[in-house]
């Protein structure tokens, strides 16, 4: 199922799957006893509530009646009595509901980033990473809100309201027609508000999630934004995102304000009715004057019920998108699912045939078509062609990030779909063009690439990625913080620590993506000789963007289109005349490469063809890097 969270949300919606109650109410079950004693202390605050109405009107009989004291103080104590244990129900029911609110929303919210987690990559091209933050943060309290705070005020209005009808029946039907006149006019009320309601606030929760994924993003690539100075810009794409929400939210207060209004009116409306007719009674001499005054009290909480009531449908309303849209969010099956006789191997020769792979991230759209080739075990292969032509997705296939839409690619010889996706991951390295550190200790980022690892291999790790003598200058070693609460390092450092990470993980298959942009000319060396011996017997997979990257490659393979147009070593391709040896001198005519190719620097034989992603310097490549393509960009 494919969800669709809109950032504008005039847009049609998908078709909406109905609530599934009991997968709902499932959340409750582990909590039976608590839900339990919170609904016995429900029922029994209840119940005090509507005993003393009838207590008051004996207080009041016995005052009029001129009982004395002795009465008053009684009834009183009695009175005090009620509310005391009223209230000592009321917080054994509302601690124990919060209890349950909080466990479900702890069990939820994991449940919902153990599922995220493990769906593949489409999910997250399809999404902002702010808008699934804020489904496991607000939707997730919405449920919560539905399962406790709701279902609980559902359950105490409607007792409230029929024990109030039934007493105030008992006492006098005739006065009860006159609350039961307010009934369906209540229901209408809610029903008119109720839609529009849900609307306004399902599209409030959608604008403040788009207006927050856009903060996101632009905190995230404060860089960029700094290095355009798209300060302003941001500030005003912010304001405007939240501007929308404004609007939307005081349309939402608006209705809310009118519906809460009109509540109140037909509440107390019906209370100078009751106090008319009951008037009528008294001064008929058919009604005594406590009576009235209970029946007041009665008309009050049962308008108060009613008002609870209508508001609860309208809250429901909105609630249920939330909900709607976590168990949507559970329900979205990973495009790419192990087999269920899914073959778990320990370990590969790293042999890799493509087999006609033709692939398509939008349906009808072909990025790749009948791609074939192979590279053998402990080969590299370099990849290039111009931006788009489909090197990423090709990298992005072999660990099945993405399944082929059609024929096949083998490892070893087995097709990679009956393959376990953990063991298949296991055997491939994949270093990236940016490198991503976590927040830790440089060691705990080594780590990540066999969490297992002593010491003696995470060292000798990174000294074969050149990155030992700088760790070692930190001011702790391989114990500094690394990332945003700590040490900030270079690119060249970066890239060797992921090199050092790869290196631990020691794979069979590596897919490296060079980095478009340059490092100066001794980190460039340190990387370079780092990624030599991270090749070094494995099957590698380059999408290269430098000569020397090139001419290190048994064969480059060059792609136009999403087809394979050229395939072999630099020399016959360059006998070829054909598209690599075009770009390849096109490249070469740009003045300043041409200028540091006379002058002989370490870098001349730089091949840059970057997306342009360097936002200090972007450049316009002809053999595209691989760019970090987020949809909707
Ligand atoms: P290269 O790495 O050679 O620059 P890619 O493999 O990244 O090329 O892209 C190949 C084609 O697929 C391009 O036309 C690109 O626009 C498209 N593409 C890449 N990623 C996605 C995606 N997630 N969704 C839709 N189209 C994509």
């Amino acid at each position: 199922m494919r969800l669709q969270i809109e950032a504008t949300p005039e847009q049609p919606k998908a078709p909406k799957t109905p609530i599934n109650w009991r997968r709902l109410f499932s959340y409750l079950a582990p909590h039976r006893a608590r839900l339990a004693l919170a609904i016995l202390s429900l029922l029994f605050a209840t119940a005090l509530g509507l005993i003393f109405p009838l207590v008051i009107a004996d207080l009041l009989g016995a005052v009029l009646a001129q009982q004395g004291y002795e009465a008053l103080n009684a009834l009183t104590l009695t009175l005090l009595g009620l509310f005391f244990a009223q209230a000592l129900f009321t917080f054994v029911q509302n601690y124990n509901l919060a209890y349950i609110g909080e466990k479900i929303v702890f069990r939820l919210r994991n449940q919902l980033y153990a599922h995220i987690q493990r769906l593949s990559l489409e999910f997250f091209v399809l999404r902002r990473v702010g808008e699934i933050l804020s489904r496991l943060s607000s939707d997730v309290n919405l449920v919560r809100t539905l399962l406790t705070t709701n279902i609980t005020s559902l359950l105490s209005n409607l007792l409230t309201l029929i024990g109030s009808i039934t007493i105030v029946f008992v006492l006098n039907p005739a006065l009860t027609l006159f609350i039961l006149v307010l009934i369906p006019a209540l229901f209408l009320v809610a029903v008119v508000f109720g839609r529009p309601l849900q609307r306004l606030s399902t599209r409030y929760q959608d604008e403040l999630a788009a207006a927050s994924a856009d903060a996101q993003e632009a905190l995230q690539g404060v860089r960029i934004v700094k290095s355009f100075v798209r300060e302003e810009y941001e500030i005003e794409r912010y304001y405007r995102g939240t501007e929308k929400t404004f609007k939307t939210a005081l349309r939402l207060t608006l209705y809310r304000a009118a519906f809460g209004g009109l509540m109140a009116f037909l509440g107390f409306g019906s209370l100078a009715a009751i106090l008319w007719f009951g008037g009528r009674e008294v001064i008929e001499g058919r009604l005594t004057l406590p009576i009235i005054s209970s029946f007041l009290i009665y008309g009050v909480s049962i308008a108060a019920t009613l008002g609870g009531l209508a508001g609860f449908y309208a809250e429901l309303r909105s609630t249920l998108g939330g909900v709607r849209r976590v168990f949507e969010v559970l329900d979205t099956q990973t495009s790419v699912a192990d087999a269920p006789d899914a073959l778990a191997i320990s370990s590969a020769e790293g042999h890799i045939k493509f087999e006609n792979v033709s692939f398509a991230y939008e349906d009808g759209i072909e990025v790749l078509k009948g791609v074939s080739f192979e590279v053998a075990a402990g080969e590299i292969v370099a990849l290039v062609g111009p931006s788009g032509s489909g090197k990423t997705t090709i990298v992005n296939l072999i660990p099945r990030f993405y399944d082929p839409s059609a024929g096949a690619i083998y490892l070893d010889g087995r097709d990679i779909r009956t393959l376990t996706q953990a063991s298949l991951r296991a055997q491939i390295g994949i270093v990236p063009q940016e490198t991503t550190l976590f927040s830790g200790t440089v060691r705990e980022n080594i780590l990540y690439g066999r969490l297992d690892a002593d010491e003696a291999a995470v060292i000798a790790a990174a000294k074969a990625a050149n990155a030992h003598d700088f760790i070692m200058a930190l001011p702790k070693g391989y114990d500094t913080e690394v990332g945003e609460r700590g040490v900030k390092l270079s690119g060249g450092q970066r890239q060797r620590v992921a090199i050092a990470r790869a290196i631990l993980k020691d794979p069979r298959i590596l897919l490296l993506d060079e980095a478009t942009s340059s490092l100066d000319n001794e980190s460039e060396r340190l990387v370079q000789e780092a990624l030599d011996r991270l090749m070094q017997g494995r099957t590698t997979l380059i999408v290269a963007h430098r000569l020397s990257t090139i001419k290190i490659a048994s064969r480059i393979i060059v792609l136009e289109g999403g087809r394979i147009v050229e395939m072999g070593t630099h020399d016959q391709l360059m006998a070829l005349d054909g598209l690599y040896a075009r770009l390849y001198n096109m490249q070469f005519r740009l003045p300043e490469q041409t200028a540091a190719l006379l002058s002989d620097a370490p870098r001349s034989d730089e091949l840059h063809m970057g997306d342009g992603q360097s936002a200090a310097a972007p450049r316009v490549g002809l053999l595209g890097g691989i760019g970090r393509r987020t949809k909707g960009e």
